[in-house]
């Protein structure tokens, strides 16, 4: 008999995207005739970064952007670039390839990112919105946040596998669900986690050093997550939060990483959006639907959040 897993490829998922996002790129000609400007800069030799900045240039440019790399040769001219770009009516959205530096200063670069040109949703002020489960930019409800754009991958791929329950009320579409992410970081782990949280499920955020309870509360009463430790990590500790997890998402950075399938309940869904595969070959004798890699939905979001930002300052034009 054979095993009931089924792999789930990001690239079928985006599918539906791109067809969205080309017939909106067609929509806008009248005011971008040849295609919504995206700026890549690449300031790093990191050989992933370029075959990153690569894809993007080819996937954006199939469905009808305009790409450009900038290739910053003395690190400490980036700021400027950034600058001059955001002050160019030119560019519609702006992207960095990180690491820069690798330290706090990467944090700096992404604030300076002009908001209204920010594709990645790295500001402060998208940030702020979507820990506190803010959805618009202005007291009318008109202008859409912006999220960042792995989280929000991870939120569509999770809609796509019909985790997400569209009978509930939008907001509360996790409502009942047992999440579990290992990742913490500022980038994808945290905001993840907030977002799952925020739309009702209750999310057991793991990282190296402690595993938190992210929750809404008993009968979702909380209007945004609320966050609980629950102590130092642990394999017993991550097993017994696993025990009734209905969705394990992994984004370790570690080639030698793999999640332990015996912690995965029958029939859970897993994904993993680190560039390492975090799951070995065994998880499929766990999991109901498994999606191996996230990035080709990634890169979706990030031209679908370009044409919210164009979209936001339409409306900012023209209210
Ligand atoms: P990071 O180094 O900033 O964060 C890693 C996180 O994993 C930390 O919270 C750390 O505590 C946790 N961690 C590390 N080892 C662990 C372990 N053994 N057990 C539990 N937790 C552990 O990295 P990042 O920027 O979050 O990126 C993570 C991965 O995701 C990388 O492989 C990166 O390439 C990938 N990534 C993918 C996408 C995408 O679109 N698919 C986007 C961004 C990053």
């Amino acid at each position: 008999v054979s095993k009931p897993g089924v792999t789930v490829l990001a690239s079928k998922i985006s599918k539906i995207y791109v067809e969205e996002i080309t017939s909106k790129v067609k929509a806008i000609q009248n005011i971008r005739p040849h295609g919504p400007l995206l700026v890549g800069f690449l300031a790093n030799d990191d050989p992933a970064a370029e075959m990153y900045a690569s894809w993007t240039k080819k996937t954006s440019e199939d469905m009808g952007f305009r790409y450009e790399l900038r290739r910053i040769d003395e690190k400490d001219f980036l700021e400027e670039a950034i600058i001059e770009a955001n002050r160019d009516p030119q560019v519609d959205g702006i992207m960095v390839y990180y690491p820069v530096f690798g330290n706090a200063q990467d944090q700096y670069l992404q604030q300076v990112v002009a908001k209204e040109k920010d594709v990645e949703g790295m500001n402060h002020v998208y940030y702020q919105n979507m820990y506190h489960n803010i959805r618009y930019l202005d007291s009318e409800n008109t202008l859409k946040s912006i999220l960042p754009c792995t989280p929000l991958a991870v939120v569509k791929i999770l809609e796509y596998l019909k985790v997400y329950n569209n009978l509930l009320p939008q907001g509360n579409r996790l409502y009942g669900k047992k999440c579990v992410v290992v990742n913490r970081s500022e980038i994808v782990g945290r905001p993840l986690a907030a977002l799952l949280a925020n739309d009702g499920a209750v999310v057991y955020s793991v990282d190296i050093d402690n595993i938190q309870k992210f929750t809404r509360g008993e009968g979702l009463k909380f209007k945004k997550h609320h966050v609980e430790d629950l102590g130092a990590f642990s394999k017993d500790l991550l097993k017994q939060c696993c025990s009734e997890a209905d969705v394990i998402i992994t984004g370790v950075p570690s080639e030698s990483y793999k999640f332990p399938t015996e912690c995965i309940k029958e029939g859970a869904v897993c994904i993993n959006f680190s560039s390492n595969k975090n799951f070995d070959e065994t998880v499929k004798s766990k999991a109901s639907l498994y999606v191996p890699m996230t990035g080709k939905v990634t890169i979706s979001m990030l031209l679908r959040n370009m044409l919210r930002l164009i979209e936001n300052s339409e409306k900012f034009k023209n209210p």
